[in-house]
């Protein structure tokens, strides 16, 4: 039987329920502080308008109907019968949180759904908006992922491309997430221009430390029309090859500790109006290159992981 080299997400929700999981996408009308003005009206650099939900249903259809019109499109095709509810775009525990609870009940009273997963930003995370998912969890039974945003640990770059948060607020925001039971999801982009291979091992060491349930990579894209785009058209930095990138996510694998999943090994990125996007090549080529280099270095995930409990002090590592 072939090796598996790292944790992947559809094997472990099989293993999970028992079944195959699909996701539903629900897009809500909402903005982001970093744009609105609360903490920055620029956003970040890379973002564009659609706040990262490129693959929704338009927002002003309600949560019951995107969720009824998902769920027949993957019942016909697949016979699905378990869902996970994902509310993938912009700040999702940023709208008002008598709305908010009214987006998460109307999910999560559907029998077929097993879970919701909720994308937001580390400073986002607010007390009441967790505490509320802590009863629902508690009182539908069913598991809840929250997804924040980090994209680099590094704090120098995060100010660069204008997060307008830090690694504390990530920090802050893990503790409360995995302090209530549920699963933490953290992206990471591994090919931030003013990131280097140091950062990358850093990122992976960070989300072990913190216990990080599931992660998932994306590589960078730009999008035409933001400050990223105008940066790099003005050629103020410049983007690592596919083949570095691919040692990147080879060299993350090696350091994340072997209990995270990986949601996502490469981001597909939107279509059109982009100046780059995964080196012109598509995202199932590139998982193809990753998958081979795992091989012929035959390494595997968690097997640089030997930075975590003491590890001066094991013996092992003596
Ligand atoms: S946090 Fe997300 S929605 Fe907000 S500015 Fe950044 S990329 Fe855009």
């Amino acid at each position: 039987m072939e090796k598996k080299r790292y944790n992947i997400y559809s094997e472990h929700l099989k293993n999970k329920y028992g079944e195959k999981v699909y996701k539903l996408p629900v897009n809500l009308p909402g903005t982001c502080p970093n744009r609105d003005g609360n903490v920055s009206v620029d956003g970040c650099t890379f973002c564009d308008e659609e706040g990262s939900g490129f693959e929704c249903l338009p927002n002003d259809l309600s949560v019951k109907k995107q969720i009824e019109i998902n769920k027949a499109f993957f019942i016909k095709r697949f016979k699905a019968k378990k869902f996970i509810v994902y509310f993938q775009a912009f700040t999702n525990t940023y709208m008002p949180l008598e709305e908010f609870k009214s987006c998460i009940i109307q999910a999560v009273k559907d029998p077929d759904v097993v879970g919701v997963s909720i994308s937001t930003r580390p400073d986002c995370a607010a007390s009441e908006y967790l505490d509320f998912l802590a009863k629902v969890k508690q009182r539908y039974n069913i598991s809840i992922d929250v997804e924040l945003g980090l994209q680099t640990v590094n704090y120098h770059s995060l100010i660069k491309i204008n997060r307008g948060h830090t690694l504390a607020e990530y920090i802050d925001a893990a503790l409360a997430i995995k302090s209530r039971g549920f699963n933490l999801v953290t992206h990471l982009i591994l090919n931030l221009p003013y990131d280097t291979m140091t950062d990358v091992i850093e990122n992976a060491k960070v989300v072990s430390a913190l216990q990080s349930d599931y992660v998932k990579l994306h590589s960078l894209y730009i999008v035409k029309g933001t400050a990223l785009s105008k940066d790099y058209q003005e050629e103020k930095f410049s983007l690592i090859s596919l083949e570095e990138y691919v040692e990147r996510v080879v060299t993350f694998v090696e350091y994340v500790s072997p209990d995270i999943v990986i949601q996502r090994i490469v981001g597909k990125g939107p279509q059109g109006n982009l100046d780059f996007c995964n080196w012109q090549t598509s995202w199932w080529k590139i998982k193809e290159m990753i998958d081979q280099k795992l091989e012929e270095e035959n390494t595997f995930q968690g097997r640089k992981c030997n930075y975590l409990d003491g590890s001066a002090v094991r013996k092992e590592f003596m």
